[in-house]
């Protein structure tokens, strides 16, 4: 209420921010019943080599339709699952989606590895690596079929302990992706230690890189940075033709970006995909 007497724009600001909190809430109570409810849906985005356009795999992307709210996005939920406790049921629920999507391509004689993002919290979970176990057996995957994404953010919470994490994934054989390279100050040293096969580009930089020098350094920089260290590189938000030019010419191996296509719904993808494949008969 102090804040409120100081003025018109702090009341407006503490006004809009109780409002705010009031929503969190009401979504953690939602959340609560979302996914026993149905309410999640997976989509997925295509990956293609920089080199020849060739589809290389899918990032499993989250969405939930809220019945009063519509569809909401992850960067309204994730946080809030990840500090409520709730994102273990919702990574299992990814997961299993992902694997179920992935075992659904396999009988159709499609080859497309499904990327999942991982969060902080799964990290430090001592059942993460079961849970991971169960999904393969359930689901008759093989290594090759699924990819797991880590932040580097997510990594740098706990950098020991994350590296152990990802040594005991990397066991199990699946690829593995630092995420929203860029933003997470890891270092080189610690770079070097992980058992990753891949740096993913974050997104801003990307979007940045034609008008801002900065941003283009960063690009690449990191480019060079992943090659020196034998580990590929896609860059996430490409969106036009100029960037997927530019990418190719510094040697990125891979795009991710409304360029390729927006996330659609995991159950559209192998139409969308026939239909590239039609309009580009050499991809
Ligand atoms: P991310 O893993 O870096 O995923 C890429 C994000 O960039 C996605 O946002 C995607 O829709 C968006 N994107 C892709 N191409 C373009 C482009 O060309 N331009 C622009 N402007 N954006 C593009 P989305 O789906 O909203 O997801 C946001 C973040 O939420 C993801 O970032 C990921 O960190 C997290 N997330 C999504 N699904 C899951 C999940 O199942 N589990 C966890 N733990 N996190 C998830
Ligand atoms: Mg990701
Ligand atoms: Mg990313
Ligand atoms: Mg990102």
């Amino acid at each position: 209420h102090q804040a409120r007497q100081q003025g018109h724009g702090h009341a407006l600001y503490t006004g809009g921010r109780d409002r705010e909190c009031a929503r969190r809430l009401a979504l953690i109570g939602d959340l609560h019943r979302a996914i026993d409810a149905g309410q999640m849906r997976l989509y997925c985005q295509p990956k293609a080599r920089l080199a020849n356009g060739e589809l290389c795999g899918v990032e499993a992307l989250v969405r939930w339709e809220h019945p009063q709210r519509g569809t909401l996005w992850p960067n309204e939920f994730i946080s809030l699952a990840e500090h409520s406790g709730l994102i273990s049921p919702l990574t299992d629920w990814v997961m299993q989606a992902a694997f179920r999507q992935s075992y659904v391509w396999r009988q159709e004689g499609l080859s497309v590895p499904v990327a999942v993002n991982l969060s902080a919290r799964d990290l430090r979970d001592p059942k993460l690596i079961e849970r991971v176990r169960n999904h393969f057996a359930t689901w008759g995957a093989d290594a090759g079929d699924i990819q797991f994404e880590l932040t580097e953010s997510a990594l740098m919470q706990d950098p020991q302990g994350s590296l152990e994490c990802l040594h005991r994934l990397k066991d199990l054989g699946s690829a593995l992706f630092i995420d929203d390279f860029g933003t997470g100050y890891s270092s080189l040293a610690y770079l070097q230690k992980l058992p990753v096969d891949a740096i993913k580009i974050d997104k801003s930089f990307v979007q940045d890189m034609l008008s801002n020098n900065d941003s283009n350094v960063i690009v690449r920089s990191t480019i060079d940075l992943a090659h020196d260290l034998d580990l590929e590189v896609v860059a996430e938000g490409v969106e036009d033709r100029a960037g997927w030019e530019h990418l190719s010419a510094q040697g990125c191996d891979v795009a991710q970006g409304y360029v390729i296509s927006e996330p659609i719904r995991a159950e559209a993808f192998a139409a969308w995909r026939s239909e590239r494949a039609r309009k580009t008969p050499t991809h």
